[in-house]
């Protein structure tokens, strides 16, 4: 009887799972088990902790769909809280399990993991890529001269790499008589429940089901696909783009199982830029994976990968302003209260919000990333940090200093206020010729928003080129 243990992380599936697979194959009975590591699930950094309750909430989620799925396959499941290889280890002794199969991760706190997990002289250890869309010995590059200039991994990839086919769901599963506890609560795990807000774009629930049924929606039921290069860049609302991120995030999708989508949405519903767009955006994704494992820890060093001199300083004041989106910039302010009051904001905001906290206020941008690591439902490590990075002139920008204009970013992307007045209804009935400017307070009083009715705040800093 050969009994092998099934290490979720952050591939919360069944489907495209090829740990899950390969263990279902080699082994006559698995032992599915996730683990809450204790090394890091309050780690404090830049001001922020390293998750956030709504993250938290669509993990467990995730994880309850992923119980009831094993459980149709015939599988127990546990959920512990722990370290990742003592929790193993102890399982492994318990139930006599002589393998352990996994999902590689890329960066440094899960390859300490991995490292202690593989030096268990009770189990042999299986690691596989199952993150990206190309697998890494597929890519016509090795990771150490994977390129710093994104345009040139994608033409290449595009041309030389073949993404894989995805691995199917197992017919049936089996573990031991008894197998199994009870996924622990929000509060158990030593957080409060953070509500999402009503008029939030998405209210994200985890699970690969749900992961699916915004594939069907998004693909099948509206065809929003064939449109979602031009409207990729919106704000507002649920359509603008995928809202794939999440699932992503926590695995409740891959990569290939989209491209394979697409793939048939191509021969039967339509082919165009727009379809091509959402796989060039997964190829971004693949992009900052594969830079974060060719730099390791460089990608968190102020200067980052380009080893630049820091030259940021932290000032608590501007900091405060801008995480709790008091800076006086209606479009800034917008953007982070979304994000404080739902755990997700757009790509466009992204950029502006990142670039106005390093080009504008001149804050080390690893403070900014560390916010959004702990507020963002879809925080991925090397997708957040790489794109910080970017916008921060240390990564894989080939263009020096470019600089996000704030005042013309949300009269192009919100010409007529309608996302600053979704997120800052003070500002309803305000002209749409004002709405985009930095407000000042009468008198230069030190009001915060939202306490004097209808005045804004007085900006923390005001840029003279705007
Ligand atoms: C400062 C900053 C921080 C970011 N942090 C994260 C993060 O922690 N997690 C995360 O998933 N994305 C991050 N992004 C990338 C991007 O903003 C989000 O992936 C996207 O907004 C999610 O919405 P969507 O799924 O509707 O995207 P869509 O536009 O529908 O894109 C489809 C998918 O492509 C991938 N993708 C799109 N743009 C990017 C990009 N620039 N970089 C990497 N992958 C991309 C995502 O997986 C996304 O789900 C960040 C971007 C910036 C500028």
């Amino acid at each position: 009887m050969k009994r092998g243990i099934v290490w979720f992380r952050n591939d919360l599936r069944i489907t495209d799972n090829e740990a899950l697979s390969r263990a279902a194959e080699k082994c006559d009975e698995i032992l599915p088990v996730y683990i809450f590591d204790n090394t890091y699930l309050k780690t404090e950094r830049y001001g922020s902790i390293k998750f956030g309750a709504r993250r938290i909430q669509f993990i467990l989620q995730s994880l309850n769909d992923l119980r009831s799925s094993l459980g149709r396959l015939g599988a127990g499941f546990r959920v512990e809280v722990g370290k990742a290889h003592e929790v193993l280890e102890q399982i492994a002794e318990t139930f006599e399990a002589t393998e352990i199969f996994a999902q590689k991760e890329a960066m440094k706190e899960e390859l300490e993991q991995q490292e202690l997990v593989s030096g268990l002289t009770n189990c042999s250890t299986h690691f596989f890529h199952g993150h990206s869309l190309y697998h890494p010995d597929d890519i016509p590059f090795d990771i150490q001269s994977v390129p710093d200039i994104f345009s040139n991994f994608r033409k290449k990839c595009e041309k030389m790499a073949e993404v894989r086919p995805i691995f199917g769901i197992p017919q049936s599963l089996k573990s031991p008589e008894g197998y199994g506890n009870e996924t622990p609560s929000l509060q158990e795990l030593g957080f409060e429940k953070k509500p999402i807000h009503q008029k939030a774009a998405i209210h994200f629930k985890g699970g690969e089901r749900e992961a699916r049924k915004r594939l069907e929606h998004y693909f099948w039921s509206t065809e929003n696909l064939s449109t979602y290069k031009y409207t990729r860049n919106g704000l507002l609302g649920i359509d603008y783009s995928s809202k794939f991120s999440a699932w992503l995030s926590a695995g409740c999708i891959s990569p290939r199982m989209i491209f394979s989508e697409v793939k048939n949405y191509e021969k039967s519903i339509k082919k165009n830029s727009s379809t091509y767009w959402l796989l060039f955006e997964l190829i971004w994704r693949d992009y900052f994976r594969y830079v974060g494992m060719k730099y390791g820890n460089e990608l968190f060093y102020p200067g980052g990968i380009r080893n630049e001199k820091p030259f940021h300083k932290t000032d608590q004041r501007k900091l405060h302003a801008w995480k709790d989106g008091e800076t006086g910039i209606p479009f800034i302010d917008a953007n982070m209260k979304e994000l404080n009051q739902t755990g997700f904001m757009s790509n466009r905001g992204r950029q502006n919000v990142a670039s106005y906290l390093v080009k504008d206020l001149k804050q080390d941008w690893r403070f900014g990333a560390a916010y959004f690591e702990q507020e963002l439902i879809d925080y991925d490590v090397t997708s957040n940090w790489g794109n910080w990075a970017y916008v921060a002139g240390v990564g894989n920008d080939p263009r020096e200093n470019r600089y996000f204009n704030i005042i013309s970013q949300a009269s192009r992307y919100d010409e007529k206020g309608e996302y600053v007045k979704h997120w800052l209804p003070l500002l309803e009935g305000i002209p749409k010729e004002q709405i985009h400017k930095p407000w000042e307070l009468s008198g230069g009083q030190k009001s915060k928003y939202g306490l004097h009715g209808t005045v804004y705040a007085k900006p923390v800093f005001f840029n003279s080129k705007w």
